[in-house]
């Protein structure tokens, strides 16, 4: 019983200590992905992973996808459900889709080392790509060759939506992790090439959809890859995260 009490208020003293500030008792729940030694560590930053494992040649990043901030696509009984109102992304007013999360059991095989492709192979429908809180990214349509633009208005106050699947997924800038978890220049994730996802700024100067090549992205100096990379950024205007496909060859994605 005693040492029941002191595991407890250790565990107590922890979670506080991790917590940044009261408001985000979310992230403090959630627990740390079993990462094996051999994982490089800009793709640590997935906070939001069950697991990351290196076999050399591939990282393998397994995630439920279910977001670990506020949503008003959760169950009204979920500690994260958001009642929310108001405008969202481009200043549209809020209207709820039919859909609700669940939990998914993706399984991202990105590779380790990425290379630029000789054939840039279009985004497929579906995951494209893993953000930090191991929430899938989605390409800039809404079916094929439909655009994004009537859905929008379903995006919840961190700018994302669930499919009719209920496979939560955000097309454009995931609105928790630019404001909350890290900035605007900060690396949000990667796509399913092997390259790296950067917010809509870069060293806090907003990023021109015109200084961006025709996948979306370009090859400079970030903090995580000082040596320099090829990175895409997302930007408010369409098509958001990536534009005519992979920048290198994909791995897989399966849920
Ligand atoms: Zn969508
Ligand atoms: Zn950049």
């Amino acid at each position: 019983m005693t040492n029941k009490i002191i595991i407890l208020s250790m565990l107590t003293i922890l979670t506080s200590a991790c917590s940044k500030d009261s408001t985000s008792s979310i992230s403090s729940t959630t627990p740390a992905p079993t990462v094996n030694n051999t994982v490089p560590d800009v793709f640590k930053k997935v906070y939001g992973a069950s697991s990351i494992t290196s076999d050399g040649t591939y990282i393998t990043i397994k995630s439920n996808g279910a977001p670990d901030h506020k949503s008003s696509y959760y169950a009204t009984s979920n500690a994260l459900y958001d009642n929310f109102s108001g405008v969202t992304f481009g200043g549209y007013n809020f209207a709820k889709n039919p859909n609700s999360i669940s939990e998914k059991s993706y399984v991202f095989k990105i590779p380790a080392d990425p290379k630029m492709a000789t054939n840039h192979m279009a985004t497929p429908l579906g995951a494209i790509g893993v953000s930090l809180n191991g929430v899938p990214f989605f390409n800039q349509y809404a079916g094929p060759n439909q655009p994004l633009t009537g859905e929008v208005v379903s995006f919840d106050r961190y700018w994302g939506h669930p499919a009719p699947t209920g496979q939560y997924h955000y097309h454009v800038e995931p609105l928790y992790l630019t404001t909350v978890k890290v900035t605007k220049s900060s690396l949000l994730g990667f796509l399913l090439d092997g390259f790296p996802v950067y917010g809509p700024e870069e060293n806090g100067t907003l990023v021109d959809n015109t200084k961006l090549d025709a996948y979306h992205g370009h090859t400079a100096v970030t903090t995580d890859y000082p040596a320099g990379i090829y990175h895409y950024h997302i930007t408010s205007n369409d098509p958001y995260i990536n534009g005519s496909g992979f920048y290198g060859s994909p791995g897989t994605v399966s849920q």
